[in-house]
């Protein structure tokens, strides 16, 4: 879509990254550590003092402790700790849970490693986890499952009620889990970011993996972070030494510092939320009819009363009669579904969100 959004000179909101600059004093302190000469490789589990720093961040938000020395790997991206964590816990024949729809990565990752990826979707209207399916699926082969909260591409979040029905489906059987919480930082209407740490039996047996690219605005800086106990960090980083080994130097050292003001990371949930506020305001009187994002900075938008073309021809639709370029929910399922979803990225300049509503309600 973004290729096309290119070629057709339209308006971009498709691919999830944000079209505004980032902080100076981030750069600034990318630029101290690159004169300072912080240039050569870092330690392979990541720099002790950004490490500290996250394992400070998430006592102080999720009360769960995590020793910075054994627990936490700084690495090249959520994707790179995604796809580690899922080699280190599946062996062929190996199955894994992943809702849908799902983030690209999850199930090529878990292919590569000889494994089975075991789709459930997520129930309408809310994308709430259907667990009866899940209990269903559940079998020997079982070895993970992998949660997404705040939810690409939906904007759901998990709730306490999710967390019981985990611990009852997890306690006493070999089953892992991936928690994938790259938008953490970005949760809606006083809402609360649930991490899978604050389980102390989920803890026990997740990969807790986030990334600094969706909170400081940084996605091309690829660097993020693994939490896990010492058993599954010392597998996770016999690996991680030998697939990306140590990730960039002198911004490991930047974020340490940048993560010592707390309100740099806990002031994105506000920013995000007025830009959704602004964008869902301009559009309430389009034919779109918005369902409610609770964190990340997607939106979905049901197109059922304006076409009956299915998800990607409306997409290319989109571009062509107004300039606009979303995203087709199908591609996020292993089948694609009959609902009319396109997702929308407001991680944009108010100019672009105004401009891309005057284009949306002229539909
Ligand atoms: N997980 C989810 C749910 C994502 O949306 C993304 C980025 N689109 C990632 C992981 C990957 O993050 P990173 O860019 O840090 O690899």
């Amino acid at each position: 879509m973004t290729k096309l959004a290119n070629e057709k000179n339209a308006l971009n909101l498709s691919q999830g990254f944000p079209d505004f600059n980032i902080s100076d004093n981030l750069i600034e302190l990318v630029n101290y550590y690159m004169k300072l000469g912080k240039n050569q490789y870092a330690p392979m589990p990541g720099v002790p003092e950004l490490r500290k720093a996250i394992s400070d961040k998430i006592e102080k938000l999720y009360r769960c402790k995590y020793d910075f020395e054994n627990e936490i790997t700084i690495t090249a991206g959520a994707t790179q700790a995604l796809y580690t964590a899922i080699s280190v816990l599946i062996n062929p024949g190996d199955e894994a849970i992943i809702f849908e729809p799902a983030y690209d990565s999850y199930a090529p990752s878990v292919i590569a490693n000889g494994g089975k990826p075991v789709f459930i979707s997520l129930e309408l209207p809310d994308f709430s986890m259907p667990w009866e399916l899940v209990n269903k699926a559940v079998n020997d082969k079982t070895k993970l499952i992998i949660i997404n909260s705040p939810h690409n591409p939906t904007g759901a979040i998990i709730n306490q009620e999710d967390i019981i029905e985990l611990e009852k489906i997890v306690s006493n059987k070999d089953i892992f889990l991936i928690s994938d919480e790259v938008y953490e930082h970005i949760v809606f209407d006083n809402q609360k970011h649930i991490s899978i740490c604050e389980s102390r039996l989920l803890r026990k047996k997740s990969f807790v993996i986030s990334s600094f690219g969706k909170t400081f605005h940084t996605t091309g800086w690829k660097i993020g972070y693994c939490a896990a106990p010492k058993s599954l960090t010392d597998e996770f980083r016999k690996l991680h030494q030998f697939i990306v080994f140590a990730v960039n130097t002198p911004i490991q050292f930047a974020y340490a510092d940048f993560l010592k003001d707390y309100m740099n990371y806990l002031s994105i949930s506000s920013f995000y939320q007025n830009k959704r506020d602004y964008f869902l305001k301009m559009i309430s009187d389009s034919k779109f009819k918005p369902l409610h994002s609770f964190g990340t900075y997607f939106q979905l938008l049901d197109y059922s009363d304006i076409s009956s073309l299915d998800d990607f021809n409306f997409c290319v639709e989109l571009i062509d009669k107004i300039g606009i370029a979303a995203i087709p929910l199908s591609p996020f399922y292993s089948n694609s579904p009959t609902q009319k979803l396109i997702r929308i990225c407001f991680a944009k300049r108010d100019e672009v969100l105004h401009e891309a509503a005057e284009r949306i309600k002229k539909l």
